[in-house]
């Protein structure tokens, strides 16, 4: 799944090849991606692209005052295109094209084939999500974000002021959007794991020291992958995520700090990785799913 340095990567991407360019038309390929209704998809056509942010882990393209917000949810990705097929998307069939976005040609562009982008969604499971709105506010995964981890004000008693009194555990805490925009699953065990924490501390009985050291891992964490992300092509982003992950996704190769075997706790639909001497004190975490097994 793009968490917040994947998709500000191609906010940046679209934002270099959108912004001043007119939307002929967005053709939808999967009905269900659609979570509004009014304006329109077809309202965008004719219309300028006047900017392209990221807004927690979500996308929002701005077209002249309405706007395209879009989650790619887990198996949801951005394709370029600098010359689509000259054939309208249809809707239905395996196409995993879910929408796409036709640019109006230019005068050195085939005009049959003008460039534009490909919303695609893998699997089985229909999770990719877009709205086109007036306002991004009236989108309630964007209304109801948290502060953003890369936001100039958002230092470390910004940070502290929001663990402070929290039950939750940390990992929980990272990675929910309303709390904090833009940590997913990936980042918040590359974070835990850079701040040598058990994912399972609770986050408002943290000591101060490891308050501080949590708020410098995921400031450094995220800064560094959003500078290997940058600039690169929508296609190489998920590589290059991979290629920068210590512990997520590593579970059974060595910790790359102490070379202990990094270990993982799964759970239905999903699974974490942590290093046990480096964020335990050598404890190793009850994996739920193996224990009711095992009871
Ligand atoms: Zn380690």
């Amino acid at each position: 799944m793009p968490e917040l340095p994947e998709v500000e990567a191609l906010a940046t991407f679209l934002r270099e090849r959108l912004v001043g360019r007119v939307v002929a038309r967005v053709e939808v390929g999967a009905l269900n991606v659609l979570k509004t209704y009014d304006p329109p998809p077809s309202a965008l056509g004719g219309l300028l692209v006047a900017g392209v942010v990221r807004r927690g882990k979500w996308l929002d393209v701005d077209v002249d005052g309405l706007h395209l917000a879009v989650h790619l949810s887990r198996a949801g990705w951005v394709r370029w295109s600098d010359a689509l097929p000259a054939a309208p998307l249809r809707p239905g069939g395996k196409n995993p094209v879910a929408l796409r976005v036709r640019l109006a040609p230019e005068d050195d562009e085939d005009p049959h084939r003008p460039p534009g982008f490909d919303l695609t969604e893998a699997g089985t499971q229909k999770r990719l999500a877009v709205h086109v709105v007036r306002d991004p506010a009236q989108v309630p995964g964007i209304a109801t974000l948290g502060p953003d981890p890369l936001d100039d004000a958002f230092d470390e008693a910004a940070f502290a002021a929001l663990l402070a009194g929290s039950r939750q555990q940390v990992k929980g805490l990272l990675r929910d959007q309303s709390v904090l925009a833009g940590v997913g699953n990936a980042y918040s065990d590359e974070v835990l794991h850079v701040a040598r924490l058990s994912p399972y501390a609770i986050a408002g009985r943290l000591p101060a020291p490891d308050v501080e050291r949590l708020y410098d891992a995921l400031r450094t964490t995220l800064l560094d992958a959003v500078a290997a992300a940058s600039g690169k092509p929508a296609k190489e982003l998920k590589d290059a995520k991979r290629a920068g992950l210590r512990v997520h996704g590593r579970a059974g190769l060595p910790c790359p700090v102490c070379g202990d075997t990094v270990r993982e706790v799964s759970f239905a639909d999903r699974s974490m990785q942590y290093c046990a001497t480096c964020q335990t004190g050598g404890k190793v975490l009850a994996d739920r799913r193996l224990s009711r097994l095992l009871k």
